[in-house]
């Protein structure tokens, strides 16, 4: 089977880790900061807190900036559940903003529209995650700009992104947003098994998720309620989680770092041969940005449906009848029940629908060979794969 994605780990990586195994501190020692100082450095952001998934990272993201019981937020419906279970997880209402129909990103024009709209109903979102699909960046200035006539904050799902740039600065910056979230699964940019990190630029925000993370506790006396009993002391001052990255993590992640730009350069050239080989076929290549460096976590074509002789969802379970673990990202988070039960409605979201009924995700991963690559694009195309009708 050749997966959608993988993970590649050196002798170096497994160095990092037996060496942590070996040491004192298995949690909490001195790798998590040092992965933490390593990625926002990497980022140009000024702060970072490593947590144990994305998932948990978006959970404290949303907490420190204050969403709860009554508020709402806003995501793409083309994004992993995640992305949206963190609102409800703070007692938040969860709305969806259509995507654009090139770049598979939330929709500027139509978040303006949606927001207009809800200015008049009052119903105004207090946050907006855009996901930055596949590792391209959504248009974050745009965003930012409606950010600040609107009064939302913002969190980019940067699960896909880590290693990519937009406008010449790296995502994880956070020049147009309060915090960029980033992914650590196996099937990600980069990995530490399991592992998330939340990086910004400020100061406040870095502190209440680090506190989240751990019990919400603090151990610093500016903090607390009261002067410490001694030297022991310290105060759980709001209702936190155990959250926390391993130091066996971190030292995965230390040493997956020092390969960061090599895996992007790697999918890079995997890319750019599928963009040739499918170069004069109906097959809906993946649209680029110029001023957009994608990480590339996911390489996904449409079969626009009309000139297909065979459905997309034949060319799919034939493909993986092959062997070849072709996948679809996502299906749109409105249609899984638990979202169905709240009301969500299909119809509301016609660029989601058509994606949904066209879109394969080719595998793409560094140390994918230019022969199974090959073999990829000879299922897809021909001849139990894709065929045209002309
Ligand atoms: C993978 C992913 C997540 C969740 O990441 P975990 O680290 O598995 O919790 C969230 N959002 C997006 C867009 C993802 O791809």
């Amino acid at each position: 089977m050749i997966p959608y994605g993988k993970q590649s780990i050196s002798d170096e990586d497994i160095n990092a880790v037996v060496e942590v195994l070996r040491s004192d501190f298995l949690t909490q020692g001195p790798c998590v900061p040092e992965f933490e100082r390593a990625v926002a450095s990497y980022c140009g952001a000024n702060y970072a807190v490593a947590v144990n998934s994305a998932t948990s990272a978006l959970h404290v993201a949303c907490l420190a900036l204050g969403v709860g019981a009554g508020d709402l937020v806003w995501t793409s419906p083309i994004t992993f559940v995640a992305s949206a279970n963190c609102a409800l997880y703070c007692g938040a209402e969860v709305d969806f903003v259509d995507i654009d129909p090139s770049t598979y990103n939330m929709c500027v024009s139509s978040l303006a529209e949606k927001l207009e709209h809800a200015q008049n109903n009052g119903r105004l979102p207090k946050v907006v995650i855009p996901v930055h699909l596949s590792g391209q960046s959504c248009e974050m200035a745009e965003i930012h700009a409606l950010s600040v006539k609107y009064g939302f904050r913002t969190i980019e799902d940067a699960s896909h992104a880590i290693g990519g740039s937009y406008q010449g600065a790296k995502i994880g910056s956070c020049r147009f947003s309060d915090i960029t979230v980033f992914s650590f699964h196996p099937v990600k940019i980069i990995t530490t098994g399991e592992g998330g990190m939340a990086v910004t630029n400020d100061p406040e925000l870095v502190k209440r998720m680090a506190r989240l993370r751990s019990h919400g506790i603090t151990r610093y006396p500016s903090e607390m309620t009261r002067p410490p009993d001694g030297s022991w002391y310290y105060e759980q001052i709001e209702l936190g989680f155990n959250y926390r990255m391993t130091d066996i993590q971190a030292a995965l992640g230390l040493s997956q770092m020092q390969r960061l730009d090599q895996f992007v350069i790697q999918r890079k050239a995997i890319a750019q041969r599928y963009d040739e080989l499918l170069r004069d076929t109906a097959i809906v290549r993946p649209f680029q940005y110029p001023n957009v460096y994608s990480a590339l976590h996911l390489y996904i074509v449409r079969l626009p449906s009309g000139v297909l002789k065979t459905s997309h969802r034949e060319v799919f379970e034939r493909m993986r009848a092959d062997g070849i673990g072709v996948n679809l990202h996502y299906i749109p988070v409105y249609r899984q029940p638990y979202y169905e039960r709240m009301g969500f409605k299909p119809e509301n979201f016609p660029q989601a629908e058509r994606y949904y009924a066209e879109a394969i995700t080719l595998p793409i991963y560094p140390g994918l060979t230019s022969e199974q690559q090959d073999l990829v694009v000879r299922r897809l195309l021909t001849p139990s794969g894709y065929q045209t009708i002309f």
